[in-house]
């Protein structure tokens, strides 16, 4: 089949905007813009990138000897959250992070959660095909979002975790005590990039139950976001250069965590499905807390570039771009569309 299952994708891409998404997108619009207002970046966000590249590549072409250790260090990272379970746009999600990884091959990928959830759909099949597709996409760090503890704990190491490739955080749920992490989950993962080390850190909102679903959640040890951060930022630092936080939990609890723990250079938001056009900053340099967040539902994919001093590792210079993904132009990944027509949807009436 060429194109992706029609009996898999028409029955379920209509459930795509809920209301608390739309409303929160709206409450927050001086900083942010609607998915459906978006407008590619501009130009001249495109020239700051191409600058970039040339530097990049005229230090690439320098003998490594040559190389000053003052030269500052980029840091490139290209992000999702939010998808929501819209496999019609996953291949073409998936040709975006191709064609920028092409582009920065030392780019680290993210997703921020909730990849899954789209009901009435995942009420039935749970998580159905995502993990094969993430782990197709090659992510390198996923964390958690809310609806990934819809099924309970043990599905969310089962089912989810355990069976992806990338390093799964998440540092403020935990199993039975503070001390114990859920299978298959850490609270962060440090990557080294071009020698700097690098502490990608997982959080979610702790209040995870709605009307709907009230159990969700319950199963877990929680802290809220500012506390598991304040108890672990001295170990953090220790270890890593920077500090990247993949938070779950809308931008307003994004901004005040910002503002009471320092030495987080960037929060990759999700949750409240808002698109950052510009990043929110908190705070001054040194220490300033850059924050976006790429709307929901496959709509975009966004490119992060943070400009590090070697000695102080202190953020230099940081630009945002976000990609659209139905307008962008890249071929849809051919893996990833397989993986999607081949699967079978449970049958809802025979379970
Ligand atoms: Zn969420």
């Amino acid at each position: 089949m060429n194109s992706i299952n029609p009996s898999f994708t028409s029955n379920y891409t209509s459930y795509t905007i809920n209301q608390s998404s739309s409303q929160r997108t709206e409450q927050t619009s001086t900083s942010s813009v609607s998915s459906d207002s978006f407008t590619p970046s501009s130009k001249s966000l495109d020239d700051d990138f191409a600058k970039a590249d040339q530097l990049k590549q005229a230090s690439a072409t320098s003998k490594v000897g040559e190389k000053s250790t003052s030269d500052p260090i980029t840091l490139t990272i290209i992000s999702t959250n939010d998808m929501h379970g819209q496999y019609q746009l996953m291949p073409k999600v998936a040709g975006v992070i191709d064609a920028l990884r092409e582009r920065y091959p030392d780019a680290i990928v993210v997703d921020g959660g909730d990849s899954t959830y789209n009901p009435p759909f995942s009420e039935v099949n749970e998580f159905g095909p995502i993990t094969d597709v993430l782990n197709e996409m090659k992510y390198d760090v996923i964390t958690l979002g809310n609806h990934e503890f819809q099924y309970g704990k043990e599905s969310t190491s089962k089912d989810f975790a355990l069976k992806l490739d990338a390093d799964v955080v998440s540092a403020n749920v935990h199993d039975k005590s503070l001390k114990d992490n859920l299978d298959g989950v850490k609270p962060y993962v440090v990557k080294d990039v071009n020698g700097l080390k690098v502490a990608f850190v997982g959080l979610v909102k702790p209040k995870m139950h709605t009307k709907a679903h009230p159990n969700v959640g319950k199963d877990l040890v929680k802290e809220s976001t500012i506390e598991a951060m304040q108890r672990l930022m001295p170990e953090i630092k220790k270890e890593a250069d920077v500090v990247i936080a993949l938070t779950h939990q809308g931008l307003g609890d994004d901004e005040r965590m910002a503002s009471h723990i320092k030495d987080i250079s960037l929060v990759l938001a999700a949750h409240d499905h808002v698109s950052t056009s510009k990043p929110i900053v908190v705070g001054n340099y040194p220490s300033k807390t850059y924050i976006v967040e790429n709307g929901s539902h496959c709509k975009m994919v966004g490119l992060s570039q943070l400009t590090i001093a070697p000695e102080t590792h202190k953020v230099l210079d940081f630009k945002f771009k976000q990609y659209p993904v139905e307008t962008y132009g890249v071929k849809p990944n051919q893996n990833v569309a397989k993986i999607i027509n081949d699967y079978e949807p449970v049958d809802p009436h025979h379970r």
